[in-house]
């Protein structure tokens, strides 16, 4: 144990030194495929090794392949952060190594999960009594909505937008249920009259809005999606896996106005809410049927407890981290206040970059940013913007993404790390602008 005690502390300090240093990192790892694996090892050791020699190998050989998802300049696709109070609380649930699949199996998993969801529900202004559970993406909690979704009506369509993420798709792929996508208008956001066509066709299991889409962070307009999902009796299911946690701020629930209509909404706060990977939280209003959808019990999983929750029984997965310790642990050690206070200062920042992009001559806001995060480009051809991003990605000084919207590729650049400032966006924007060719 006390060799365990000596690599804990190792392992802390170079968890605590990482964290300090990660901003002076190259956001996008430097190697070329296949590099990592030629510097490992061939064969498994024979012995056993200390600690100490993989601690060394994740600076020398991993380190190097690693594109940092901590930095403070990435920016590409939905930013995201390991928060300390989550860093600490995977260490517990490691070390506890608990399966959370019953009740029985550690009652505190499941208690804690559903007592933690209420919290969040509180938090976003959600309807109280809603059920909620963690999976560990929202692609697996959309899945699983859909799979419920799907039970009542077996055998019908599910409608969403054509900006809808890609793993509405995959869950309608997996369950075999055929999608339909409904066209958005200039701002992309579904339709309702287009809607309310396909609708009127019949034959629909579930209608799947977004709050916050992945390409620009479009919301849809859930109030009158939701008006016509309760004329026809069908399955609304929101995505709000990332624009979610911005309701934590009042002057943001606009955003998941509509919602108490849902039959069932996801949230991740391993997107926005300062919790590491892997927190997606689905909500449901009707809990009753993702149970029939899922309840599945062998004889040995059988137990005699009534009245509590299995949480084996509403979703795809038996076995379940414990993760509503980093959940928890995140919420207690920012407060409401503490999460108000930087997804504020996420959407400053964003505002700002896009009035600086505003203003330059020969850049344009290709899209609303009601949040943190900006479409844009610069002039010239697709090829051209491009490149650009491959430089300024190449360059290691931030790291951005890019979409299609209409027929144009466009840079984005999306706000979600704590540890981001008006600095690191300061100098984001001025890589952009040197590698753009400008002064
Ligand atoms: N929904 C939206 C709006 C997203 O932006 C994403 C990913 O970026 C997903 C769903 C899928 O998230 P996950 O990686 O948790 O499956």
């Amino acid at each position: 144990m006390s060799e365990f005690r000596d690599d804990l502390a190792l392992t802390s300090e170079w968890v605590a030194r990482y964290l300090e240093r990660v901003g002076e990192l190259p956001v996008l790892a430097r190697v070329a495929p296949g590099d990592v694996r030629a510097r490992l090892a061939a064969v498994p050791p024979e012995r056993g090794e200390p600690f100490e020699a993989v601690l060394r190998d994740v600076d020398e050989v991993l380190l190097p392949g690693i594109t940092h998802w901590n930095h403070p300049r990435f920016f590409a696709y939905f930013a995201i952060t390991g928060s300390e109070p989550g860093i600490l609380a995977e260490l517990i649930t490691a070390a506890l190594n608990v399966n959370g699949m019953l009740w029985r199996a550690s009652p505190a998993v499941t208690e804690l999960e559903e007592h933690v969801l209420g919290w969040l529900a509180q938090l976003l202004g959600l309807p109280a009594g809603w059920h909620g559970h963690i999976e560990d993406t929202a692609s697996t909690s959309t899945l699983a909505a859909l799979a419920a979704a799907r039970h009542l009506r077996p055998g019908c369509a599910v409608l969403c937008s054509e900006h809808a993420h890609s793993s509405v798709d995959k869950a309608c792929r997996l369950l075999d249920v055929e999608l339909r996508k409904v066209p958005a208008d200039e701002a992309f956001r579904m339709r309702p009259d287009a809607l309310a066509e396909l609708l009127g066709r019949g034959r629909v299991a579930a209608v799947v809005a977004t709050a916050g889409t992945t390409s620009s962070t479009s919301v849809d307009p859930i109030p009158a999606i939701a008006d016509l999902c309760e004329r026809e009796g069908v399955w609304l299911h929101v995505d709000a896996a990332y624009a979610g946690s911005a309701a934590v701020c009042e002057e943001f629930r606009w955003a998941l106005a509509g919602c108490e209509r849902a039959d069932s909404l996801v949230v991740n706060p391993h997107k926005w809410l300062f919790t590491p990977i892997d927190c997606s939280c689905l909500f449901s209003r009707r809990p009753d049927v993702l149970r029939d959808a899922f309840s599945l019990v062998p004889e040995y999983l059988r137990t005699s407890e009534e009245d509590v929750t299995n949480l084996m029984d509403y979703g795809p997965a038996l076995g379940r981290r414990f993760r509503a310790l980093k959940l928890w642990a995140v919420i207690r050690c920012y407060g409401r206040e503490g999460l108000q206070r930087l997804i504020r200062e996420h959407v400053r920042l964003g505002q700002l970059f896009a009035s600086w992009v505003e203003a330059e001559p020969g850049w344009e806001i290709c899209a609303p940013h009601p949040f943190s995060t900006v479409c844009f480009r610069h002039e010239g051809s697709d090829e051209e913007n491009e490149a650009l991003l491959e430089r300024v990605n190449a360059s290691g000084e931030a790291l951005l993404s890019h979409t299609r919207l209409g027929d144009r590729y466009v840079l984005r650049l999306a706000i979600g790390n704590a540890r981001t400032t008006e600095a690191d966006l300061e100098r984001t924007w001025q890589a952009l602008r040197d590698e753009a060719g400008e002064e």
